[in-house]
């Protein structure tokens, strides 16, 4: 089981991209991936449900659909939220600290919430090392997935070990490598914290060399670690699908 756990409908780049279902079925069939976590961002979580929702009725057994969470003081999200995951089989919530604020007073809800209904919170720390620390002590059972090793496409190795270690230390903490370009932090990753909790996605789908074979080489950067048999089948979906009950 192949299962891309980190794949947009729409991404927060400066163009806000979006990619139609169908393109996503496409590239995944063309690089072999079998399942895949779908979800929009750089939108409302109202919009964010739909766009999901309508991309896992298409492919019910393919999508697998996060809610997207922007919370903010002036707009409560949780009963958005709250009907997503408890009604609509919702399976996990993003959020982007590029976009919100994690205020405790802001984010402590949504934590809240997600520790109570056991869905994982995908965060895009954006490479704040003390908020990702915070959230992951203070909300010990909310299983927090921190985004591409803590900072996307980062090349400062004490970052991403700071990172690693607070993986080492609470067990609530996942690692997701998309966007990770020191693959061997990856290894790194997976020798300290142990394969179930390092997770695999492409980040995509990127349009670099062209959707599918960006998907390939993001396959590829994990199978040339060779990391052993299990810790691979791990990392590229063993480890999510547990994650999230399925
Ligand atoms: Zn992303």
């Amino acid at each position: 089981m192949i299962c891309d756990s980190h794949c947009h409908l729409k991404h927060g780049d400066a163009e806000r991209t979006e990619y139609s279902p169908e393109a996503i079925l496409e590239m995944m069939d063309a690089a072999g991936i079998d399942r895949a976590v779908v979800f929009a961002m750089s939108t409302t979580t109202k919009r964010s449900i739909e766009m999901a929702e309508d991309a896992v009725r298409r492919f019910p057994d393919r999508l697998i659909p996060y809610v997207y969470a922007l919370p903010s003081y002036q707009r409560p999200v949780c009963d958005e939220l709250e009907e997503a995951i408890g009604q609509r089989r919702f399976r996990g919530i993003k959020i982007h600290l590029g976009e919100c604020t994690v205020a405790d007073y802001v984010i402590d809800p949504v934590m809240e919430l997600a520790g109570r209904h056991g869905v994982p919170c995908l965060v895009d720390f954006v490479g704040r090392y003390g908020a990702a620390e915070s959230l992951a002590t203070r909300f010990p059972q909310m299983k927090l997935i921190v985004c591409h090793l803590g900072q996307y496409l980062c090349t400062n190795a004490q970052l991403m070990d700071r990172f690693i270690g607070l993986a080492e230390r609470c067990p609530n903490v996942y690692l997701d490598i998309s966007g990770v370009v020191m693959l061997h932090k990856v290894q790194d990753a997976v020798q300290r914290v142990g394969s179930e909790r390092v997770i695999w996605g492409t980040d995509g789908p990127h349009k670099t060399p062209d959707t599918t074979n960006f998907a390939r080489l993001s396959l590829d950067s994990v199978r040339v670690l060779n990391l052993g048999k299990k810790a691979e089948a791990d990392v590229l979906g063993g480890s999510i699908m547990k994650l999230i009950g399925s």
